[in-house]
């Protein structure tokens, strides 16, 4: 079992090697889960709106084994920590495991204990969901250490409900959905009130830039945006407009709610109106292979991100501006905001030499060279017991 285990490249093996090394045996089996991207479709997940991410080629694995206690290791510091799953423990990384074991248990889905190693290529804080990651994979590692099989939608589920009702994340679903569910080759347009998923394919690598800016989801303005949409919800019912959501108002009716509804909550509103519209409009141009509408949209995307909801910042602006100067298809700050990462569409033959120059313009502005990677859209959550790797 542990040959075969070891073969797997990257953070499996990494995981793999953490587990064998701090506990001294090999694990019973090894889960990992992507982080994703989001295309386009920001802040349209809890207001109703569609969304367009994509699972990225880098994982968080999970390898583990059965125990009496709850003991876990991240290669992020290496430190073993025996944890008490009845107690949450804000402000730490454990959170997120105890989050899942709570949602488990409470289902009757966990293991009696645990050992857990974690290892992951996704990058933390970067907007990329690697607390998804972390979660769908710990899920599908312990659902798999009690012999179950769940369904992947089911999986992303339990994730979510460590993620938003154990650690207090104010998230949406999209994370775990993709982070669960994707398709390789695919990009995923999830139309968030009915929980419709059309899998659309998406075969270009797309390249990420790292802006190096990290926000703390946990602290601030992701909580308060959302707050902010709450509030022009209500300004729009007060207007005579019968909505659940901001996504559901029809783009015709948004230039005189605009008017009606004062800033902040109006130009909130604006964004998320339009992202909705941009949002079906660019699966619908990746589905017809038209790459240059879809990066006039992300453009777009972008402006009303900077504009009306407010949650760019300087270092993505540029990166926006200088990759279209460069001769990019489109570029959009992806993830919560306020840093992380730029996704940029590239012409494939002129690429390399594309990314060079834009590093080079982001040096001479902010004085580091940003860290720059093309991702192809890959497949969601995955387990490895003895000799087998199955796909959910
Ligand atoms: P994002 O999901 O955009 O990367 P979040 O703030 O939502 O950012 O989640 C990041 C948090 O998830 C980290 O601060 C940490 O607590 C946890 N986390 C993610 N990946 C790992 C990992 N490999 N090891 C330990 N903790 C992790
Ligand atoms: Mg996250």
């Amino acid at each position: 079992m542990e040959r075969s285990l070891v073969r797997h490249p990257g953070p499996v093996r990494q995981a793999i090697s953490l587990f064998r090394d701090r506990f001294g045996s090999a694990p019973v089996l090894c889960a990992s889960a992507p982080g994703r991207v989001n295309l386009i479709g920001e802040h349209t997940d809890y207001n109703g709106g569609p969304v367009l991410p994509f699972a990225i080629d880098r994982r968080t694995a999970v390898a583990g084994s059965e125990d009496e206690g709850w003991t876990v290791v991240s290669q992020v510091d290496g430190t073993v920590r025996a944890i008490d799953p009845s107690r949450p423990e804000p402000g730490s990384w454990t959170a997120y495991i105890g989050g899942v074991v709570r949602v488990l248990q409470a289902r009757g889905l966990a293991p009696a204990g645990a050992r857990l190693a974690v290892a992951s290529s996704v990058p933390i804080g970067a907007g990329l969901s690697s607390s998804a990651a972390l979660t769908v994979a710990t899920a599908r590692a312990l659902v798999g250490l009690t012999g179950r099989r769940l369904p992947p939608a089911a999986l992303a589920d339990l994730a979510y409900r460590a993620e938003h009702d154990e650690v207090g994340v104010r998230c949406g679903r999209m994370d775990q959905i993709v982070s669960a569910q994707a398709r390789p080759g695919h990009a995923m347009l999830i139309e968030t009130a009915s929980g419709a998923i059309t899998h659309v394919p998406l075969h270009h690598a797309v390249w990420l830039f790292d802006t190096g800016i990290r926000h703390r989801l946990t602290d601030g303005q992701y909580n308060r945006r959302r707050q902010e949409c709450e509030v022009a919800l209500q300004r729009v019912r007060e207007q005579g407009h019968r909505v659940d959501h901001l996504g559901e108002i029809a783009p015709n009716d948004l230039a005189p709610l605009v008017r009606a509804v004062p800033a902040p909550w109006g130009l909130r509103l604006r964004h998320v109106v339009s992202e909705t519209a941009r949002t079906r409009e660019a699966a619908k141009a990746l589905a017809g292979h038209d790459l240059g509408e879809l990066g006039r949209l992300l453009v777009e995307g972008h402006e009303s991100l900077r504009r009306d909801f407010e949650s760019s910042c300087p270092e993505a602006d540029h990166l926006v501006e200088s990759a279209m100067r460069h001769g990019a298809l489109g570029a959009r700050l992806t993830g919560a905001g306020s840093g992380g990462a730029v996704v940029v569409l590239l012409p494939p033959d002129q690429a390399a030499r594309l990314v060079t120059e834009i590093q080079e313009h982001f040096r001479q502005a902010f004085g580091g060279v940003p860290i720059a990677w093309a991702t192809k859209a890959s497949g969601g959550v995955r387990l490895r017991t003895s000799g087998r790797t199955r796909s959910s």
